[in-house]
C-alpha cells in the first residue's frame, strides 16, 4: 500500500527566523495529527536546511528535503549543491523536476534522469514532479506529455531503485494560480500514472508508489482531493507557508 505523504515546498520564501518559527509551529501542532503510515516532508531553501533539519531531527514521521540537486557528486560546479552534501546535512528527500525548474532553468527530462540517479546514489529519495501545461491539456496532449516525462525521466530505473521514489502530479496550470484540478481530473491522471507504473514495474510496485497531487491545494479543497483512490497526499506550495493551513491539510489526509 502506498505511503501517505504531505510535503511542503517553501520555494524561495522565508528568512531564517521565519523558517525556524514555521518549523517549530509545525512540530508543535503535528504531535496529535500523525497516525499510521504517514510522512510529512518540509522542503526549505538550501540555506535553511541545516537549521530546519536539526529541529526536525528525532521527530517521528517528519523529514526534510531539498528543492533541487546537482547531477554531479563534487567538483568545479560553482553554485551547485550535490546530493551527498544534502544527505550529510540531514536531508532524506529531494524534489526533482519541479515545473519552476523545468520552466526557468530549462531542465529537460534527460537531465532530470541524471539528477534522479545522483540523488539515489547519495541515498536521497527523489520526489519526481511531472505535469502538463495549459496548452497541452487544452489540446489533449496531457497523457502523452506525462508518459514521456515518466519514460525519459524515471523509467530508466530498475524496480528496486524506483521503489525509493515518490511521484508528484503537478499540472503547471494549477501551480500558484489558485486554479486547482478537480478531484475527478486529479483521479483520472493519477490512475493513468499508476497504470503506466504498473506496465513498467508490475502491480505490486504500482500499488506501493505514492503519487502526490500538487497545484493550489489548500485546506478547503484538500479533503476532496485526498479522498480519491489514487491520490496519496499532496505537494503543497503557498499553503505550506502558514502552519495552521499546512496542519489542516495534514488533517485532511485522514
Ligand atoms: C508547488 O510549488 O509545488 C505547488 C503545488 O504550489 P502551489 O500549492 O502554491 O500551487
Amino acid at each position: 500500500m502506498a505511503r501517505k505523504i504531505i510535503a511542503g515546498n517553501w520555494k524561495m520564501n522565508l528568512l531564517r527566523q521565519e523558517a525556524l518559527s514555521l518549523t517549530a509551529e509545525i512540530i508543535g501542532m503535528l504531535q496529535d495529527e500523525i497516525k499510521g503510515n504517514v510522512e510529512i516532508i518540509l522542503f526549505p531553501s538550501y540555506v535553511h536546511l541545516t537549521s530546519v533539519s536539526q529541529l526536525c531531527k528525532g521527530v517521528q514521521h517528519l523529514f526534510t528535503g531539498a528543492q533541487d540537486c546537482s547531477i554531479h557528486s563534487s567538483g568545479a560546479y560553482t553554485g551547485e549543491v550535490s546530493s551527498g552534501m544534502l544527505s550529510d546535512y540531514g536531508c532524506s528527500h529531494v524534489l526533482i523536476g519541479h515545473s519552476e525548474r523545468r520552466q526557468y532553468h530549462h531542465e529537460t527530462d534527460a537531465l532530470l534522469a541524471e539528477k534522479i540517479k545522483a540523488a539515489l546514489n547519495a541515498q536521497l529519495k527523489p520526489v519526481y514532479c511531472i505535469g502538463e501545461t495549459l496548452s497541452e491539456r487544452e489540446t489533449e496532449q496531457h497523457f502523452e506529455r506525462l508518459r514521456l516525462q515518466l519514460e525519459t525521466g524515471i523509467f530508466h530505473l530498475d524496480a528496486q531503485a524506483f521503489s525509493q521514489c515518490v511521484l508528484a502530479y503537478e499540472p503547471v496550470w494549477a501551480i500558484g494560480t489558485g486554479r486547482t484540478a478537480s478531484p475527478a481530473q486529479a483521479q483520472e491522471v493519477h490512475a493513468f500514472i499508476r497504470h503506466e507504473v504498473e506496465k513498467r514495474y508490475g502491480q505490486a510496485v504500482a500499488d506501493d508508489t505514492s503519487i502526490l497531487y500538487g497545484g493550489s491545494c489548500n485546506e478547503q479543497n484538500a479533503a476532496e482531493l485526498f479522498a480519491q483512490p489514487d491520490v496519496d497526499g499532496g505537494l503543497i506550495g503557498g499553503a505550506s507557508l502558514k502552519s495552521r493551513s499546512f496542519i489542516n491539510i495534514v488533517k485532511a489526509l485522514h
